[in-house]
């Protein structure tokens, strides 16, 4: 059998525990299969553009378990009041490649990118930040507020969205977490300066210029998410060329993160060296730093196999019959009916 988490038990998980020890306790998961970087099959995600988005394949496997996740991202989605990000996914057993989990990743991933952000932003951001700035207040962003909250210490946040509605509801939901200060912008110059830390989490089919060089101040830290396909950028290549530029998977991010830019062998970092101490994070106080995040397949195995160790420990979620079991393995066909099925045909509805 199948465990099937659906959007309400994936929300009963993370209510259980509350959502900010969930963001801290996915990083965890995330950083320790960061630190077994090699273990992983890697490859760049497959991507299926249209004019309007992009629907992309994640998978990766450790050797023992395999996952992928299937995630859109359709920017004008708003406008017929449906989702710019939704995914789902499964985690398998590599030995028999028979699926273990299948689960939704709409609400997860929002959870596993701000646990991500903000686990790589501890490693770069200045010792002792305390404001950040989040550009583009969507569905991504209560998530990512709370993980820098919950990570980092982060108590002031400054916030700006094309979308007035859209920061009045960030607003309204931080309302429940009285320690974070919140500070509505009326500019992305307004909310960036003094910042230690942006945040641009955006959606845009287009190269756009969420922030520019004038507004970046030393020492600052930008992690940059909104930009994750070809064509779809939030920062002037002018801030990367003077950056320190982490990236998850470089082939990856290449094709996809804000370095599309830049020419291929423009320096970046991966983040696994600085998480096995190959690499330090930041390097100095005044060092401008950036995650280039696009989101990377290990994360969403890291997700999964943290989904499954809360169902398993609150006994949410259900077992589904996804798999054929017959009696005898090389007699599938005995699922079936030989003859045409003549209820079916007759059956009315009274
Ligand atoms: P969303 O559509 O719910 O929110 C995006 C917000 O950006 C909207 O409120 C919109 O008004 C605002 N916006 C657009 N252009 C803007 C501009 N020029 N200035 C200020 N605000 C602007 O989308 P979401 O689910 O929050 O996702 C946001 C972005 O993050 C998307 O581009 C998505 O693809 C990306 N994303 C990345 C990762 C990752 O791992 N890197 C994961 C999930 C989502």
């Amino acid at each position: 059998m199948t465990l099937f988490i659906d959007v309400d038990d994936a929300a009963r998980l993370f209510n259980q525990v509350g959502i900010r020890r969930a963001l801290r306790e996915m990083a965890g998961y995330i950083e320790a299969d960061y630190a077994r970087w090699a273990q992983f099959d890697k490859s760049p995600r497959t991507a299926n553009h249209s004019t309007d988005g992009v629907i992309e394949l994640m998978p990766t496997d450790d050797g023992q378990q395999y996952s992928f996740k299937y995630v859109n991202g359709h920017p004008d989605n708003g406008h017929r009041d449906l989702l710019t990000v939704m995914a789902f996914g499964l985690l398998a057993d590599v030995d028999s490649g028979y699926p273990t989990l299948l689960s939704e990743l709409t609400l997860t991933t929002a959870v596993r990118t701000a646990a991500t952000s903000a686990l790589v932003a501890q490693s770069l951001a200045r010792p002792g930040a305390s404001s950040m700035a989040i550009i583009g207040n969507g569905a991504q962003s209560e998530f990512q507020a709370l993980a820098f909250h919950e990570m980092l210490g982060i108590s002031e946040i400054r916030i700006f969205d094309i979308d007035r509605d859209a920061s009045l509801k960030l607003k309204h939901n931080l309302a429940a977490f009285p320690d974070i200060k919140v500070i509505l912008s009326n500019s992305v110059k307004d909310a960036v300066k003094g910042a230690d830390i942006v945040t641009t989490v955006t959606a845009d089919k287009a190269y756009a210029t969420i922030l520019t060089p004038e507004m970046i101040e030393p020492g600052m830290h930008i992690n940059a998410v909104g930009g994750d396909c070809p064509g779809k950028t939030e920062l002037h290549a002018d801030i990367l060329r003077n950056a320190r530029v982490i990236v998850e998977f470089e082939p990856q991010t290449r094709i996809e993160g804000e370095i599309q830019q830049l020419n291929a062998d423009s320096p970046v970092v991966e983040f696994f060296r600085i998480v096995l101490g190959e690499v330090a994070g930041r390097e100095n106080d005044t060092q401008v730093t950036v995650f280039d995040s696009v989101g990377f397949a290990l994360e969403d195995f890291s997700s999964l196999r943290y989904l499954n160790d809360l169902a398993q420990a609150q006994q949410i979620g259900q077992h589904i019959h996804l798999v054929p079991t017959p009696a005898n393995i090389k007699n599938l066909f005995q699922l079936l009916d030989p003859q045409p099925a003549k209820a079916s045909r007759l059956r009315t509805v009274s």
